[in-house]
């Protein structure tokens, strides 16, 4: 499905579709673009699918493999060589962060920042974001928000998705901001309240026997034969590109030296990446924060990427929402890292458990995955790789309400 329909304009693309400026024939001055086409100003006001999405940033999608242009639109791969999308644009916007479009707006981002005293690493000047206070209770939103508005603005009334939990709670609760019906596969042992979250809010479950890979291929087998667009926010680019705006909030709170937080499929790692990037480039920050990216030990695709080791064979974990054993954009994610000055490393089931258990016992009740980067702090400091006088910002990705507690 390409997202050029009538009435929408993702623009910037090479087939020469023209873009179309608002209905008085006018560009705005922020370089979006406006459509001309009758419809409802939000989605939530609507009562047929939509036609169009508003407002539209010019932007195309960019091969990060072979570096092949092409006009935006949901697909995943490269026509050319079967590599990864990365979103672009023709030019640098006046002011703010580009995002492609953004019109299903629940609440998500703006996330308050505390200062926090970490008893591992006191020296510290430790901040947490608390990113877990979003509408569907993580950070997904920020993605889901993106990517959903990518799918709508394209004319898709259904979805189909594969997610460990949070981000198919997310996708589903935008999707349902949409009016759009939401296929959600997700593990057969993924934390029953974020299955129940998927079906409160209308989202159709698909339980699967098996590990993240297995759920994903029937995800995209389900999408073929019943013809409905996949939407995969670990492959798709929208999704990485819809957390951008939380560089730009930690930028705004006061950029930190270093910023640590659990990875599984990235996407808030490489949003980070290229919003400080952007950020950058616009004047706005003179240097990049350094990205430390922890993992459990037992799937730790990226830390062993990292170190030029091969991956072992996973194993379980508490940490259910970064138990990712192969990351469809880990070289875009080691790039992050690496780019940044920054490392990947690994926390024992140990490590988290008792992170787990001092944060809770503070006030905060995240998910074990919120955990995994304080576990991290004491042997980051150990090994030379945050000075003890450091500013380090955390972001706890999801509420531990979405998870059973641990023991
Ligand atoms: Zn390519």
């Amino acid at each position: 499905m390409e997202l050029d329909h009538p009435g929408d304009h993702l623009g910037a693309d090479r087939r020469g579709h023209s873009l179309r400026a608002n209905a008085d024939g006018r560009s705005s001055s922020t370089g979006r673009i406006h459509c001309s086409g009758a419809h409802p100003a939000h989605p939530l006001e609507r009562r047929h699918p939509p036609r169009c999405l508003m407002p539209v940033v010019r932007h195309h999608f960019r091969c990060l493999d072979c570096g092949a242009e092409t006009a935006a639109s949901l697909e995943l791969a490269c026509g050319e060589c079967g590599g990864l999308f990365e979103v672009a644009y023709p030019r640098l916007p006046e002011g703010g962060l580009r995002l492609p479009l953004t019109a299903l707006p629940l609440g998500q981002g703006g996330t308050p920042t505390i200062s926090f005293d970490w008893p591992d690493a006191r020296r510290l000047r430790l901040e947490l974001k608390l990113e877990y206070l979003s509408p569907s209770g993580s950070f997904k939103d920020r993605g889901a928000a993106t990517l959903i508005s990518a799918a709508w603005s394209g004319g898709a009334t259904a979805f189909v998705e594969d997610s460990s939990g949070n981000a198919g709670a997310s996708l589903a609760a935008y999707g349902a901001a949409a009016q759009m019906s939401a296929e959600i596969f997700v593990p057969a042992d993924a934390p029953q309240s974020k299955q129940a979250q998927i079906t409160a809010v209308g989202g159709r479950l698909h339980p699967i026997d098996g590990d993240r890979e297995a759920v994903a291929a029937a995800a995209d087998q389900y999408a073929r034969e019943q013809g409905i667009p996949y939407l995969s926010h670990n492959r798709s680019p929208y999704f990485s590109e819809g957390m951008k705006p939380a560089a730009e909030e930690i930028a705004e709170h006061g950029l930190p030296d270093a910023i640590v937080l659990p990875v599984g499929n990235g996407s808030l790692l490489i949003g980070l990446q290229r919003g400080f990037e952007e950020l950058a480039q616009l004047g706005r920050i003179e240097r990049m924060p350094r990205l430390y990216a922890i993992q459990a030990m037992n799937v730790s695709p990226l830390a062993s990427a990292f170190r030029n080791h091969e991956s072992g064979e996973p194993t379980p974990t508490v940490a259910d929402g970064i138990a990712v054993s192969q990351p469809p954009r880990l070289a875009q994610m080691l790039a992050a890292v690496r780019e940044s000055g920054g490392a990947a490393a690994v926390v024992s089931e140990a490590e988290i458990r008792s992170a787990w258990t001092t944060i809770a016992r503070r006030g905060l009740y995240v998910e074990p995955t919120s955990a995994v980067p304080l576990a991290a702090l004491r042997r980051l400091v150990e090994r030379g790789m945050l000075a003890d006088d450091e500013r380090v910002l955390v972001p706890l990705t999801g509420s531990g309400l979405k998870s059973p507690p641990i023991r």
